[in-house]
């Protein structure tokens, strides 16, 4: 494996213990997802996150690098939006 490639295994380490391994599609919505449907996944997928032994990690870099999309680190991407001052767009 290439220095590049170990730098972004070793920094994506912490993902391969996220609870949301095996159910990504509640963690994003889809562009028809109605609104009633969006704040269910968006709660299913926070209560997956309280008990994730990764949430800190998760937080942080979806905070860090401004992910714009889905639930990361127990936040959903309007919480995420507030938190940096900025209007959800989606
Ligand atoms: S905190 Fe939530 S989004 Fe992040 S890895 Fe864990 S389950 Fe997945």
């Amino acid at each position: 494996m290439t220095t590049a490639a170990a730098r972004i295994v070793e920094r994506w380490a912490w993902a391969e213990y996220g609870r949301c391994r095996d159910v990504p599609d509640l963690f994003y919505n889809a562009d028809d997802d109605p609104k009633g449907l969006r704040r269910r996944k968006e709660a299913a997928a926070k209560k997956l996150c309280e008990q994730c032994p990764v949430i800190q990690q998760c937080r942080a870099h979806a905070v860090g690098n401004r992910e714009l999309y889905g639930v990361w680190g127990g936040m959903t991407e309007a919480e995420r939006h507030r938190l940096a001052g900025r209007a959800r767009t989606g």
